[in-house]
């Protein structure tokens, strides 16, 4: 019979996806109790574990939706928190410490939110069961929380004890059940006390008669009955935190030695129902029980919902398919050919356009020189001057050694003197050089006289250089001021200024290498290395395509809660027809 449960909280999760409408759902068991009541203790016996956050100051403000798993066939126990995507969760303290967080993080001002938080837990040694746990019930407002937080409290609860949900009121029994918070809710949504489960807790702390009598209350019969138990975690012992069997177990344990020697008012024959393994007992079977009950209303709202989802489908949509990886590659090849019509539109052409009218601009800042005056600071002048006696003594240095390599090749110094003594003469009108200069003249051959010509050359030009050189190396040279004296000086910062600008439009070379890597990156970047869930973002920061993408995975979601409940329907009238037969 299990299996049933097991199925219909499977649904009610999908159905939890499916969110919405409040009649798309199937009930749970809302746990209400004050502060202190010892509703933790109940919750975390049930479960095997401590993972509830504790401490004094409000640690429980959103609703906690419990879905607990059973997990027969495999050992692991583990928490799931499927809104935030983490998985597997192994240490139950750090499930604590998730839910303090998620708790924590409601701001003190507002102290309660009524934004659940989803919790599964997979376990061998739980039951199947939805719980939702609630912030408890408080007598007074702490001097720091808003003073509406009383109401806010009750507000909230009220709204998770509507029918057809469970109610497991929870009230300590040192406490007069008159003041117990919980059952009074509890009986102003549940007059007759059809759905109510009462759980009285600390049972060790008051007179065995007095706990009995509490169990058979007349003044608040519940049909479901009232459960005694004594769920008081013992004391972990720091390092050594208790494995689940180890929590339940103890406190089984714990109660039954509690109970049984109390055997007049607890026993067999006493009629009252006590202990933690009763109470999961009861609560499996009454969740069981009211998740059957409403599943043919549940059913039809799936349906009817379904059939809106299918009609929103048809009409806004035509039934066109959409994922969202078809969106993400539409979008790519959409993107990528808008890119292409770009990149042809916009080619080497249109660049150089660009670059010219921007040179053409800056060229002309760079010749204002010539024409007012150019923005050049004592440094740059400084640098303009040293770099040009580089310039020039490299220059003198060539000249020098060009001389060398002549005089070699002629045959010694004397002799290329010579040759270029009678070349200065021959420029200068005094002789006549016969011939047509390739046979040569004046005793010397025709290859000497060529080298007596280059030789000349190097020397006038290396005396200009000297000369060049004592100019800009002169002290009225060495001042910004006098810039119109000193050309060499002038013009070589200013060529520095050019070249800087001009290495600004050298990245214009990229330009065709952009246009042709930037689609290949985009495939590589995004088509292949985006995770589904990256790929739906993507897809749903449009929101035509979020609504689009909402509304199928809306009616896939029902197709398959239907799918499935139809199954369970079968399932469930074999069982009947098997009980019927036994
Ligand atoms: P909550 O505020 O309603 O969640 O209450 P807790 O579960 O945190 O319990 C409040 C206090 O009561 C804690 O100090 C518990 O140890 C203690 N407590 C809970 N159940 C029992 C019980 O059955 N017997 C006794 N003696 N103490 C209990």
């Amino acid at each position: 019979m299990m299996v049933l449960t097991k199925k219909m909280i499977e649904i009610r999760s999908i159905l939890q996806q499916v969110g919405q409408s409040e009649s798309l759902t199937l009930p749970a068991i809302v746990v209400i109790g004050s502060q202190s009541s010892g509703k933790s203790s109940v919750l975390e016996a049930i479960v095997g574990h401590e993972f509830l956050p504790k401490g004094s100051n409000m640690v429980t403000r959103r609703p906690i939706e419990l879905t607990l798993v059973n997990t027969p066939e495999s050992k692991d126990e583990y928490g799931e928190f499927p809104d935030l995507g983490l998985r597997r969760i192994t240490d139950f303290t750090s499930i604590q410490r998730t839910l303090t967080e998620l708790n924590m993080a409601v701001p003190d001002t507002e102290a309660i939110s009524d934004d659940p938080i989803h919790l599964t837990v997979y376990s061998p040694n739980v039951p199947d069961l939805s719980l939702i746990d609630l912030p408890g019930y408080i007598q007074v407002v702490g001097h720091n929380q808003p003073l509406e937080l009383k109401q806010k409290i009750t507000d909230l609860c009220d709204k998770y004890i509507q029918p057809p949900n469970v109610i497991l009121a929870i009230s300590a029994a040192d406490v007069d059940l008159a003041n117990s918070t919980a059952l009074r809710a509890s009986r102003r949504v549940d007059p007759r006390g059809e759905r109510t489960i009462g759980v009285i807790t600390k049972m060790d702390l008051v007179d065995p008669r007095r706990g009995a009598s509490i169990l058979n209350d007349k003044q608040y019969p519940l049909r479901l009955g009232y459960v005694g138990v004594v769920s008081k975690a013992p004391q972990s012992q720091g390092l050594f935190k208790m494995g689940s069997m180890d929590l339940l177990s103890t406190i089984v344990k714990q109660e039954n030695a509690f109970f049984s020697s109390h055997p007049f008012e607890f026993g067999a024959d006493a009629g009252v129902d006590v202990g933690t393994m009763t109470l999961r007992k009861k609560l499996m079977h009454t969740l069981e029980q009211t998740m059957s009950a409403s599943l043919a209303s549940t059913s039809d709202a799936i349906k009817q919902e379904l059939e809106e989802a299918t009609y929103e489908f048809k009409v806004q949509y035509n039934d066109r398919p959409l994922s969202a990886e078809s969106y993400l590659a539409e979008s790519l090849d959409a993107f990528k050919h808008n890119f292409k019509q770009f990149s042809e539109a916009f080619g080497r052409p249109q660049m150089q356009e660009l670059l010219k009218e921007e040179l053409d601009q800056k060229v002309e800042n760079c010749i204002k020189p010539y024409k007012f005056d150019i923005d050049m600071d004592d440094r740059e002048w400084a640098h303009g001057r040293e770099h040009v006696q580089t310039v020039l003594k490299k220059e003198l240095k060539d000249c020098e050694s060009a001389m060398s390599n002549l005089e070699a090749s002629a045959g010694g110094r004397k002799k290329l003197k010579e040759v270029m003594a009678f070349v200065d003469k021959a420029r200068k009108g005094d002789i006549v050089v016969e011939g047509d200069g390739r046979s040569g003249a004046g005793g010397f051959s025709a290859a000497l006289l060529t080298r007596g010509r280059e030789a000349v050359f190097h020397r006038d030009r290396a005396d200009i250089l000297k000369m060049r050189l004592l100019a800009v190396k002169s002290k009225q040279c060495a001042s910004l001021k006098n810039k119109y004296y000193c050309p060499e000086v002038f013009l070589d910062a200013a060529a520095s200024k050019l070249a800087a600008t001009a290495v600004l439009f050298l990245n214009v070379e990229l330009l065709s290498e952009f246009y042709y890597n930037f689609p290949r990156e985009l495939d590589l970047r995004l088509g292949r290395h985006l995770s589904d869930h990256e790929i739906e973002r993507f897809a749903k920061e449009d929101p035509k395509i979020r609504q689009h993408l909402d509304v199928i995975r809306r009616k896939e979601l029902l197709e398959l809660v239907l799918d499935k409940m139809e199954s369970l329907k079968q399932l469930e009238s074999r069982e009947r027809e098997r009980r019927g037969s036994v």
